[in-house]
C-alpha cells in the first residue's frame, strides 16, 4: 500500500469545505479532499488542483487511507442530521487519537453529545466555529475550536496557518475550551452580528425618517463613522449597500429590497440559551424580534392604520446634529450589547466548566468574522486589565465613553419615540444600562406581589433569612 500523504482531510465539498481545502493547499498542506457526491470532489480538483496538493477520495476508505496519522478529518457538510451520518460513516474506519473537526454551525448541545460519544471510543471531536462566510473560508476565517487541549495541539498549528490575522499579525484561532466551547462561542459571535446589524438599521432607519437624509447621504456618514470608533466591518459594507443604486430602476437598492428580514437560526438559538442560563441579552434579543416582526406581514398589514404621532422632518442644520447624536447612540448600545454577550459566554463557562479566556475570544474576532472590528481590540485590552471584569460598563475606559455618550443617547430614543420610529435595539441597550445603575430596582415590588399571591417569601435589606407576610385576609 502507497503511503498516506495528506496533512489533513475536508468532507463536504459545498462552498465552505471547497474554500476552505484550498485555503489549506494554499499554504502548502497536502489536503485530502471527499464528498458524498463524487462529482464535486472533481469539480474542485479540475478547477483547483493547479493551487496546491490536493487528494482526491471517491469513498470515505480511501479518504482515511490517505490521511496521515493522527487523522485530522473536517466535516463541512450541512448542520444537523448530515453530520451525525457523516461521524457514523467515519468513526468505525478510525484509530483512536484521530480526529473529527466539525465546522459546520452545530448547536452546541448537539456537539457535547457528539463529542462525548467520541470520546469514550478515544476519537477526539472537536466542534469548530468557522466565521467568516465563504470569503473567509477562502481567504482567512476567524476559527474557533472546542474539544481536547491534545487535539489542539496536534491542530492549532494547521488551523492557524489558514486563519486571518489580526491587526498585530497573529492568527484569529486559539483553542476556546474543551467540548462544545467553540460551537458556543460562534454561536455568540452570531448573536452579537444579529445585534450589530439591528442598531446599525436603527441608525439608518432614524436618519432616514427622523432627519430626513437620503440614502446616499447616510452612506456618507457611515463612511465617516467607520474612520472613528465604529471602525468596522459591517459598518464598512453597510455604506456600501446604502450607496448602491439598483440598475433595473435607477432607484435606491434599500429602497427596492423587500422588508422583511430572514434568519437561519444561529441568532434565535443565542437567546433560547440565554434564557436557560438566566444571562439577559435584551439587545441579541431585540434583534432576533425585529427580524420576525419584519417577516410577520399579515400582522403588519391588519395595523398598518394605526395612528402614529405627527411631526415634520428635522431642519437640515438639526440633522447634522442629530445624526451626531445617533453615531454616540449607535456606540453605547453597542458596547451594551457587546456586554451582555460576553456575560453569557462567561456564564456557560462556569456553567460547564470551559475555563474561556474571555479576551483571547475578542483577540480573534478581530479579523476574518463579521464582527470584526477595531473596537475588539479595546475588548481584549479591558479584560487584559481585569480578567474578572464583571461587565465590559464596568471597564474604565467603556464607562466612561458610555456615560459620555448617555444624553446623546437618551435624546435619540426619546426623538425615536416622539417620531414613532422603532428602535428596539437602542431603547433595549438603554432600559439595561439604566437598570445595572439603579439603586433600587422595582422587584422590591415584585417580590412582595410573589409573596402576597403563592407564598413565595422575600428577603430583607436588614436582616438575613427568608421572610413571609401574612397579608389580609390570610388567603
Ligand atoms: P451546505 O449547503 O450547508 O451543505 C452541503 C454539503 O453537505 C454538501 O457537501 C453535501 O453533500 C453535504 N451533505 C448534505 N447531507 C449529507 C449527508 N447526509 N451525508 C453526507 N454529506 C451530506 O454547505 P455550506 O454552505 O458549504 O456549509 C457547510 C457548513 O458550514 C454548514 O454547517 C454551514 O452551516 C456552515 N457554515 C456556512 C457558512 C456560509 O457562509 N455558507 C458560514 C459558516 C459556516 P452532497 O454534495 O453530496 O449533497
Amino acid at each position: 500500500a502507497t503511503q498516506p500523504t495528506a496533512h489533513i482531510g475536508v468532507t463536504g465539498l459545498a462552498v465552505m469545505g471547497s474554500n476552505l481545502a484550498r485555503n489549506f493547499a494554499r499554504h502548502g498542506h497536502t489536503v485530502a479532499v471527499h464528498n458524498r457526491t463524487t462529482a464535486r470532489t472533481k469539480a474542485l480538483v479540475d478547477e483547483h488542483g493547479h493551487e496546491g496538493a490536493f487528494v482526491p477520495a471517491e469513498t470515505a476508505e480511501e479518504f482515511v487511507a490517505a490521511l496521515q496519522k493522527p487523522r485530522r478529518i473536517i466535516v463541512m457538510v450541512k448542520a444537523g442530521e448530515a453530520t451525525d451520518a457523516v461521524i457514523d460513516e467515519f468513526a468505525p474506519l478510525l484509530d483512536e487519537g484521530d480526529m473529527i473537526v466539525d465546522g459546520g454551525n452545530a448547536h452546541f448541545l448537539d456537539t457535547r453529545r457528539r463529542e462525548k460519544a467520541l470520546r469514550e471510543k478515544g476519537i477526539h471531536f472537536v466542534g469548530t466555529g468557522i466565521s467568516g462566510g465563504e470569503e473567509g473560508a477562502l481567504n482567512g476565517p476567524a476559527i474557533m475550536p472546542g474539544g481536547s487541549v491534545e487535539s489542539y495541539k496536534a491542530l492549532g498549528p494547521l488551523l492557524e496557518s489558514i486563519a486571518a490575522k489580526a491587526p498585530d499579525g497573529s492568527p484569529c484561532c486559539t483553542h476556546i475550551g474543551p467540548d462544545a466551547a467553540g460551537h458556543f462561542v460562534k454561536m455568540v459571535h452570531n448573536g452579537i452580528e444579529y445585534a450589530d446589524m439591528q442598531l446599525i438599521a436603527e441608525a439608518y432607519d432614524l436618519l432616514r425618517r427622523v432627519a430626513g437624509h437620503s440614502p446616499a447621504r447616510i452612506a456618507e456618514i457611515f463612511r465617516s463613522w467607520n474612520t472613528g470608533r465604529l471602525d468596522s466591518y459591517l459598518i464598512e459594507i453597510t455604506a456600501e449597500v446604502l450607496a448602491h443604486t439598483d440598475a433595473a430602476t435607477g432607484a435606491p437598492f434599500v429602497d427596492i429590497v423587500a422588508d422583511e428580514a430572514e434568519q437561519k437560526g444561529t441568532g434565535r438559538w443565542t437567546v433560547q440559551s440565554a434564557l436557560d442560563l438566566g444571562v439577559p441579552v435584551s439587545g441579541i434579543a431585540e434583534a432576533v424580534f425585529a427580524r420576525s416582526v419584519s417577516g410577520h406581514r399579515d400582522l403588519r398589514r391588519a395595523a398598518s392604520a394605526l395612528p402614529g404621532p405627527r411631526r415634520e422632518a428635522l431642519s437640515p442644520a438639526e440633522a447634522e446634529e442629530f445624526a451626531a447624536r445617533v453615531e454616540a447612540a449607535l456606540y453605547a448600545s453597542k458596547v451594551v450589547s457587546y456586554a451582555q454577550g460576553w456575560n453569557m459566554i462567561g456564564a456557560a463557562s462556569a456553567e460547564y466548566g470551559w475555563d474561556i479566556d474571555l479576551g483571547a475570544v475578542s483577540a480573534i474576532w478581530r479579523g476574518g468574522c463579521i464582527i470584526r472590528a477595531a473596537f475588539l481590540d479595546r475588548i481584549r485590552a479591558a479584560f487584559a486589565a481585569d480578567p474578572q471584569l464583571p461587565t465590559l460598563l464596568a471597564d474604565e475606559d467603556f464607562a466612561d465613553e458610555v456615560g459620555t455618550a448617555q444624553d446623546a443617547w437618551r435624546s435619540v430614543v426619546s426623538t425615536a419615540v416622539a417620531h414613532g420610529v422603532p428602535t428596539p435595539g437602542f431603547s433595549a441597550a438603554l432600559a439595561y444600562y439604566d437598570a445595572l445603575r439603579a439603586d433600587r430596582l422595582p422587584a422590591a415590588l415584585t417580590q412582595g406581589q410573589r409573596d402576597f399571591f403563592g407564598a413565595h417569601t422575600y428577603r430583607r435589606t436588614d436582616r438575613a433569612g427568608s421572610f413571609h407576610t401574612l397579608w389580609s385576609g390570610d388567603r
